[in-house]
């Protein structure tokens, strides 16, 4: 997504080698106009793959998927991030590590929202290492529910998450797809959409 792209160039700062901070539009303050872009952009890209129900992580992937539901006309799930096991009937959680954040949550869905049977297009701000899409997706298949394909706003096309998400069966439509990043510049793969 073009648009996409010269935003991160006009305004993404290379925190190091690792973190993209794009708190400007993405994760503090948020750029409505572009998120309405970018769920027009993901919306088309799986316009046919049949999604009963866009699935988000809080609290940056809320935005864009909004948009994206919003586009195809579907609910909305928000993966809650708890720091404790919840036992209770109707919930399930998984852990995830977080890298950004040294840390580990208790990614944690509302059963009664994700159906058997559902379509879900999983939408989530930045992959990194896969490890909060991979919990997603386990916690979406747990619903009994299947995983249609992982739309991402930013890749980071130089971890792993892709490859991870890839080897098991997973379609990834990455609107943006960061190969390379430092001090001044960043460097761009080619985007699905
Ligand atoms: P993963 O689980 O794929 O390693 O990391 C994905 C999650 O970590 C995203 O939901 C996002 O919140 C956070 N994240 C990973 N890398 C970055 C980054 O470079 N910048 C920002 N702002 N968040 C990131």
């Amino acid at each position: 997504m073009k648009l996409l792209e010269e935003r991160i160039l006009r305004d993404g700062r290379a925190l190091n080698a690792d973190v993209l901070l794009v708190d400007s539009f993405l994760n503090n303050q948020v750029d409505a106009p572009l998120m309405a872009e970018v769920g027009r952009t993901l919306a088309e890209a799986a316009k046919d793959l049949g999604v009963t129900r866009v699935v988000t992580i809080e609290s940056s992937g809320i935005a864009p998927a909004m948009m994206t539901a919003m586009t195809l006309n579907v609910p909305l799930v928000i993966l809650k991030k708890s720091a404790s096991r919840i036992l209770q009937d109707g919930v399930i959680q998984t852990e995830v590590f977080s890298f950004t954040k040294n840390a580990a949550y208790q990614l944690t869905l509302k059963k009664r929202f994700v159906l058997p049977g559902d379509r879900v297009l999983l939408v989530d701000d930045f992959l990194a290492r896969g490890e909060a899409a991979t919990g997603a997706s386990k916690l979406i298949e747990q619903a009994g529910a299947s995983v249609a394909a992982i739309g991402i706003v930013i890749e980071k096309a130089f971890q792993p998450g892709r490859a991870l998400l890839t080897e098991k069966g997973y379609k990834v439509i990455s609107l943006a797809r960061v190969a390379a990043m430092g001090e001044g510049y960043i460097e761009f793969a080619e985007a699905d959409a």
